[in-house]
């Protein structure tokens, strides 16, 4: 393992040596459990870890939970990003025995119970790994480079400005190919987040461009969605996929199926059979668990996931678990493991949560068992597909309570109303004033040596970078 890294995420440069011990106050003969992860999952259980037993360390590489359900909808310039991202620090304000690390989770040595970030290792009494999933490029540099992902906050604020940088260079444009690409929207992906993505942007122009860009003919703006699959929302029922699909074409949505995506570069995306000339594709075809390093090789099962016990344990280990989109939990129902979705995170964090309670009075684990609440996508404005048990039902209904289930789960906080009235307005009245292009610059500081002894490397010059180079992160 190296020693000295440097983690420049904020424009500056720590020299960090990663053998040596992460700053974290004694824990006082209380258990110490580290959860790498504030996401649906982490941040569950750390919410729930209530006590005098528990130090509870969380680390994550932001410094924020993201509510990603609606990431489309900051990166339609819909709604605020910090209306759904919670800084930690915040939502743990006053708890004690409680230490928040933003880092980055490295590896584990389950042996020594030690877990290597970038800030130092810790030691772990319980580990939980919930460190979710990445978007999957599937090994294509190209589409990794060129294409807007929807993972995180910085990536959903890229894809904003992206989307009205192209709208205001297709209006001063005066040659028709260039202005064609400009205004060409594609969506990889005929899931859950590309159907959402592309009824946002179906409502972008409709409502937003006639009145924001008078010059330009909201007509020329097209978007299409690319499906592997032979319908959209593979993973609903017919009725949904159909329900979908129809609302789609009926905002003028190009649907194509059965067609992989091979290639993007220079404004031109390749496809088996054909391409397509674009600036602006945005990729929602795949993930990949975001798994830590450290575990025996025959741990990491399909699409990097950690295979799991019944109780979501690592096998071979006691005290290490991985819960959520990153832990492979394969049951009678889904062979495949559990879907990538909010509820077996929060589940899971659940049982986590009963079993350390067991484990304190000496009692046997419950096994975890997935409950499924039902699922549902939103299409656009004012409809949804909605499917619980074998209930299935979509338009106004289904999205009042796409929006009431949201709204719950985001929050959940005691500022709810102001939260829900800020969001309900901008996104009801599309007139906010969240339309601005703001390019990240990117200086570099200083470097800053974190553990006594580093050697501070000279400084560098300055740096400007555009935000097409640095913002994906
Ligand atoms: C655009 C989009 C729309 C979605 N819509 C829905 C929906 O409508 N309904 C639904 O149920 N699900 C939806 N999902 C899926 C849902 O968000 C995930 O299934 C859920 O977030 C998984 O929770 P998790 O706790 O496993 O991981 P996450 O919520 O992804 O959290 C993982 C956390 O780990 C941190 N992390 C990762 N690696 C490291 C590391 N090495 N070190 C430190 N920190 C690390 C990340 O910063 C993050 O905070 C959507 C996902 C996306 C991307």
């Amino acid at each position: 393992m190296n020693n000295n890294v440097s983690a420049s995420n904020w424009g500056c440069e720590e020299l960090i040596n990663e053998s040596s011990w992460m700053n974290i106050p004694d824990k006082k003969g209380r258990k110490r459990l580290v959860i790498i992860g504030g996401g649906f999952g982490g941040l569950k259980l750390a919410r729930s870890i209530k006590g005098e037993n528990y130090q509870v360390v969380l680390i994550d590489k932001n410094n924020h939970h993201i509510f990603q359900p609606l990431l489309y909808q900051v990166s339609t310039a819909a709604i605020e990003p910090s209306t759904i991202s919670f800084p930690f620090r915040n939502i743990f304000r006053g708890r004690q025995c409680f230490h928040i690390r933003t880092c980055e989770a490295l590896k584990v040595d389950s042996k020594q119970n030690i877990l290597h970030t970038s800030i130092g290792k810790v030691e772990y009494d319980f580990l939980v790994i919930a460190t979710g999933a990445d978007t999957n490029y599937f090994g294509n540099k190209n589409l990794a480079k060129n294409t807007m992902a929807l993972k995180n906050t910085s990536e959903a604020l890229f894809n904003r400005n992206q989307i009205l940088e192209s709208l205001e260079l297709a209006l001063a444009s005066d040659n028709p190919e260039e202005r064609e690409r400009l205004l060409t929207f594609v969506v990889v992906g005929g899931g859950a987040t590309g159907v959402e993505l592309a009824g946002a942007l179906a409502e972008l122009k409709k409502y937003v461009l006639p009145k924001d860009y008078p010059d330009l003919n909201a007509d020329l703006m097209k978007i299409i969605v690319i499906s592997s699959s032979s319908r959209l929302l593979p993973g609903f029922k017919e009725r949904s996929s159909r329900e979908a699909a129809d609302y789609l074409e009926s905002r003028s949505v190009k649907l194509m199926f059965d067609t992989r995506v091979t290639d993007f570069e220079n404004g031109v995306l390749k496809l088996q059979g054909g391409e397509i000339g674009t600036y602006n594709v945005f990729w929602a075809a795949g993930v990949r668990a975001n798994s830590i390093e450290g575990f025996d090789q025959k741990v990491y099962g399909p699409g990097n996931r950690l295979m799991v016990d019944k109780f979501s344990r690592i096998p071979g280990t006691t005290n290490v678990f991985a819960i959520g989109d990153t832990a492979y939990f394969p049951t009678e129902k889904y062979p495949h493991g559990l879907p990538q979705v909010a509820q077996p995170a929060i589940q899971q964090a659940n049982n986590i949560v009963y079993n350390l309670k067991q484990m304190e009075i000496g009692e046997a684990l419950r096994e975890f068992s997935y409950f499924d609440k039902g699922q549902m996508a939103t299409i656009g404005k004012s409809h949804a597909v909605v499917e619980i048990g074998n209930f299935c039902f979509g338009g106004f209904l289904g999205w009042m309570l796409w929006l009431g289930l949201h709204l719950f789960y985001i929050l959940g906080v005691k500022n709810r109303i102001v939260i829900f009235m800020d969001w309900f307005l901008s996104y009801l009245t599309y007139d906010n004033a969240l339309r601005i292009i703001v390019l990240p610059l990117k200086k570099k500081r200083h470097t800053i040596s974190i553990r006594k002894g580093d050697i501070p490397c000279p400084q560098k010059e300055e740096t400007k970078e555009t935000s097409q180079q640095t913002s994906n992160t």
